[in-house]
């Protein structure tokens, strides 16, 4: 079956892997870029989740295009890292703007068509980072964290019409991401790893593959973690 497939943030890292994963499936996949040229292979729509009315606009497209969205993967994010005494107002409420309610806006626009049709797949990205924390990211681990509570509340409100909503926690993924750490914050990261190294962002999009397959049709409100042993326990 192929699907109308909406990635969020799917320009780059993660979101690439994981709609380039789905693509190569035969899903019909739409991704939101904000700048610059969308991957030719897919088709862009410009979007800000922060932007009501960009959302709006793209989601008019990718519906015109592909038809109304089936699977959705919110994974736009951002991270602000500082330590919480010397976070702004802004430092936090952006990061919860583009992470948490960037994932409703964008859910909500796409859950009535899922009920329509008796069918979906919400897959949000959230980290490891959301559940354990993580030294200066007070506001990105505020926001993970509520993506879980906000798929697991989803998972029980439309369970009944065959739609599931899971997580997903990676944990450190080479990306552009985690590129701007310094050597010292990255050793301190992969110290924590059992596995010992990074994810790519390929091996996320595997997992991600699976939660939004027929194969994981019975898997709702789960938090799946990829993180090489990072957040074991969590
Ligand atoms: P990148 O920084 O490589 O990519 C982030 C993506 O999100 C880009 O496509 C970016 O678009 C998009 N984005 C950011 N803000 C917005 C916005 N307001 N509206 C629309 N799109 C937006 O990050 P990753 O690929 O590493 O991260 C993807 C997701 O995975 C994020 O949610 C992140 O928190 C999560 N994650 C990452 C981990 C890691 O180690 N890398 C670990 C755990 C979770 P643009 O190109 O326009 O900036």
């Amino acid at each position: 079956m192929s699907r109308s497939v909406l990635v969020t943030g799917g320009n780059r890292g993660i979101g690439l892997a994981i709609a380039r994963a789905l693509a190569a499936d035969g899903d019909r996949v739409a991704i939101t870029y904000r700048s610059g040229e969308p991957p030719a292979d897919l088709l862009g729509v410009r979007c800000d989740v922060t932007d009501p009315a960009s959302l709006d606009e793209a989601l008019g497209t990718v519906t015109d295009r592909h038809g109304p969205v089936q699977v959705l993967v919110a994974n736009a994010g951002i991270t602000r890292d500082t330590l919480l005494a010397t976070m702004s107002e802004d430092d936090f409420t952006a990061v919860l703007d583009a992470n948490l309610t960037g994932t409703f806006r964008v859910t909500r626009r796409v859950v009535r068509g899922m009920v329509k049709a008796r069918y979906g797949r919400v897959l949000a990205v959230s980290s490891v980072v959301g559940l354990q924390g993580a030294a200066g990211q007070t506001n990105y681990a505020a926001a993970k964290a509520g993506m879980v509570g906000f798929v697991r509340s989803l998972a029980r409100e439309l369970g009944s019409r065959g739609i599931t909503a899971n997580a997903l926690a990676p944990g450190f993924v080479d990306t552009d991401m985690t590129a701007v750490l310094s050597d010292r914050q990255r050793t301190a990261a992969l110290a924590g790893i059992p596995l010992g190294r990074a994810a790519s962002a390929t091996e996320i999009a595997r997992v991600a593959r699976f939660l939004v397959s027929e194969d994981a049709a019975y898997i709702t409100g789960a938090l799946v973690p990829v993180d090489g042993g990072m957040g074991m326990g969590h």
